[in-house]
């Protein structure tokens, strides 16, 4: 991702015909924002470089209302990213702009570093704190990633994940989690400690397998940009069963752009083009996924209307 400047996003797709829902998209990292760090809290491992353009929240508004995707779920998964969030999902609401609901946690990826820190467990107070804001409404995201830690990072990881399903359940609100070559223990973590009620599969990866399991305990699967992407066969059957009551779109902005932009940064709006794929894989209308995945969130994570 060289350049985020506006000029370097992919066009506004054709909108859809009836509005949409982004679950999942991080536009701290979209607009290039430094949520406020603490005294040694390491610094987030995606950070804007000086001088470094990005687009402003307005344009990732107007563009995603362009697109027809008029609520999106913000995600702040690191310390100040966390802070960004909560702030930002109520200053939005203040000023009248109803399209954002907000999450925050630590990621998995972020919690050895903070363990490492010793900030771990007063991170975890922080989180259950900004969580309870009355435009937060998912603990996210959390879960396992073995793609990208390994050795002593692992038994953070997993404490840090337990905790965060104790706050969901705390707060009563729902569960977002983060699972990178991890099913099996993701979801052997999730018997064991008992699942919150609302329980979000993001960027859903499992196979038809790992689809039926998740449908049979009525954990939600959240569909990203990668359903679109060539090598992605088994990701799209196991769209194709997902129960309907359980399917969520979302784009986990900027990353994953979909087809034909893979590889740009991308934002909300083209949760458009994964909302088309669904349609396409589930041989259905983009009116009827985009109709059903709103539906859904608004059980998942609350209305959006102030
Ligand atoms: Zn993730
Ligand atoms: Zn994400």
């Amino acid at each position: 991702m060289a350049s985020r400047a506006a000029g370097s996003y992919p066009a506004v797709p054709e909108p859809l015909a009836v509005p949409g829902v982004d679950t999942h998209t991080h536009l701290d990292i979209c607009t290039g924002a430094r949520g406020p760090l603490k005294a040694g809290e390491p610094a987030p491992e995606v950070d804007p470089s000086e001088g470094e353009e990005f687009p402003s929240l307005d344009w990732f508004r107007e563009t995603a209302f362009a697109a027809g995707i008029t609520r999106i779920v913000q995600i702040g998964c690191e310390m100040g990213a966390a802070r960004w969030t909560a702030a930002t999902v109520e200053a939005e609401a203040a000023a009248g702009r109803d399209w954002m609901l907000g999450g925050a946690a630590i990621h998995p990826n972020e919690a050895p570093r903070l363990a490492a820190a010793g900030l771990l467990e007063e991170s975890l107070t922080e989180i259950e704190q900004l969580c309870a804001g009355e435009r937060m409404r998912v603990v996210g995201e959390t879960g396992l990633d073995y793609f990208r830690t390994d050795g002593d990072g692992l038994a953070a990881q997993e404490e840090s994940f337990r905790a965060h399903i104790e706050i969901a359940k705390r707060l009563g609100i729902a569960l977002q989690i983060h699972d990178r070559e991890a099913h099996a223990d993701v979801l052997r973590i999730l018997r064991e400690v008992g699942a919150p009620e609302r329980t979000v599969f993001h960027c859903f990866s499992g196979d038809v397998e790992m689809a039926r399991e998740c449908a049979e305990r009525g954990y939600y699967m959240s569909f990203a940009g990668n359903i679109t992407f060539k090598n992605a066969d088994g990701l799209r059957h196991a769209a194709a069963i997902v129960p309907p009551e359980l399917l969520l779109s979302e784009t986990d902005a900027p990353f994953l752009t979909p087809v034909p932009h893979r590889g740009k940064p991308g934002g909300p709006y083209l949760t458009a083009l994964t909302i088309r794929k669904l349609a396409e894989v589930r041989d259905t209308t983009e009116e009827e996924i985009a109709r059903l995945v709103t539906e859904n969130a608004g059980r998942v994570f609350g209305s959006w209307d102030r």
